[in-house]
């Protein structure tokens, strides 16, 4: 058999976009495609409504529906042949298509281009009757084994089947809402937090607090190899290792050890914060959940959130964690979120933690510390590891303990 080269139609949804807003929309998610499909050498352009990826070679077809599987912003892409609109052509197009052992089809057309000399009924019917004669296939509107779709824009046109068509991730693309800042703990919420946020546009930075020596270095070798996974979903990822160990050694020494865990969390905002402005982020994100532990109360959580100015975004907030775990599968992230490791909020953990803190308990407890100063000290540590694409540039070797902290 002849080898078939495609043209992937890419459709995304147009509900909401609206004015100048849904050409910026379409540039971005422009660039997103071109991104993914970097080193494919492939031709991507844009006509009204849709993108257009031309020169897919039949080999090529897995490799591509992987990568646009992950470019948020898209509805949906098909492999299509594509030809003049011309009803003959078209119709000894789609017989390349059909597998032998299906029996019932029916066609169905979208005409974007209003100036055909036939209706989108005229080219269903019209390529259905060529498609019957031709191979004794019979036409089941209700409930056929495949259905070829043609669709007509500009002065060109496009075959293909049900069997070619693949859901996208939907979405706006990544960059169309600007970037967060995530904390990304090695846990499971915390990438399906970042996964989220990066759906609707967000490009995420992420930061990882880890309690070397006093815990081992695992986390910030789970929390990378997390990163990793979701640089695919944004086009390469940066993350920020950063001790925590010295703000905690204070807190323990100065702070009642109920508040320790919140405590924690608060310096964690704070230098995220920091970090977020470093990025140009607008917001910080996290993986809580409400009532998932005790430091994910409202009161708790509500009295954290004031340590820092920043917007925090809590996506998981409503969701349940069977709903996270599912979600984590889905991604990717899961496998390595349930490595072994050493959970730095756990190193000195309170017998009895707050359940309810206020703001003001939590500015009592941190009265006796330098909060400036061991953000500071903290930030001085900090190291940024740059994950590049997966179809971009070698990864980066997972990290190693720092030789100081
Ligand atoms: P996760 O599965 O994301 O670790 P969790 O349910 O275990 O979440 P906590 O450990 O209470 O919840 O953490 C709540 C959130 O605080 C995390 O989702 C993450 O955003 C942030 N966080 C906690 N620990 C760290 C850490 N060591 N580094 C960076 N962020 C952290
Ligand atoms: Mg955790």
């Amino acid at each position: 058999m002849e080898a078939l080269v495609f043209t992937a139609l890419l459709h995304y949804h147009e509900v909401s976009l609206k004015g100048r807003n849904r050409a910026r929309f379409e540039q971005i998610l422009l660039s997103r495609v071109q991104e993914a499909l970097v080193g494919l050498d492939l031709k991507v352009s844009r006509i009204p409504g849709r993108i257009l990826v031309r020169n897919v070679p039949e080999a090529k077809l897995e490799k591509v529906k992987e990568r646009l599987s992950k470019v948020f912003g898209l509805a949906n892409f098909a492999f299509a042949l594509e030809a003049d609109p011309d009803l003959e052509v078209l119709a000894e197009l789609a017989l390349k298509l059909i597998p032998k052992e299906v029996k019932t089809f029916r066609v169905s057309a979208k005409r974007g281009n209003k100036k055909l000399p036939f209706t989108s009924i005229e080219a269903e019917r019209e390529v259905g009757g060529r498609i019957a004669a031709k191979t004794g296939l019979k036409v089941d509107l209700k409930n056929p084994e495949l259905t070829v779709f043609l669709e007509f824009a500009l002065d060109r046109a496009w075959v293909y089947t049900d069997r070619l068509r693949f859901p996208g991730p939907g979405g706006l693309p990544v960059g169309a809402s600007g970037k967060v800042m995530t904390l990304l703990s090695g846990g499971i919420d915390s990438p399906v937090a970042a996964w989220r946020v990066m759906k609707r546009g967000a490009k995420s930075a992420f930061v990882h607090f880890h309690s070397y020596p006093h815990t081992d270095f695992a986390s910030a070798v789970k929390a990378k190899r997390e990163a990793e996974v979701l640089a695919a979903w944004q086009g390469g990822a940066r993350l920020y290792l950063v001790p925590l160990a010295g703000v905690q050694a204070e807190i323990f020494a100065k702070s009642p050890e109920k508040y320790r865990t919140l405590l924690y969390r608060r310096f964690m905002l704070r230098i995220a914060e920091r970090l977020a402005e470093r990025e140009g982020a607008g917001a910080l994100v996290t993986g809580d959940a409400l009532g998932q532990v005790a430091s994910q109360t409202l009161e708790n959580l509500h009295a954290v959130s004031k340590a820092v100015d920043a917007l925090v975004l809590r996506p998981l907030i409503a969701m349940d964690k069977v709903e996270v775990i599912e979600e984590a599968k889905r991604i990717g992230t899961y496998e390595i979120s349930i490595l072994p490791q050493q959970d730095c909020c756990s190193f000195l953990e309170p017998r009895r933690p707050a359940t309810r803190a206020t703001p003001e308990e939590l500015a009592d407890a941190e009265a006796g510390l330098d909060v400036p100063a061991l953000v500071e000290a903290a930030l001085a540590k900090a190291e940024l590891l740059k994950i590049p694409s997966p179809y971009k540039g070698e990864a980066v070797p997972d990290p190693v303990p720092p030789e100081e902290v």
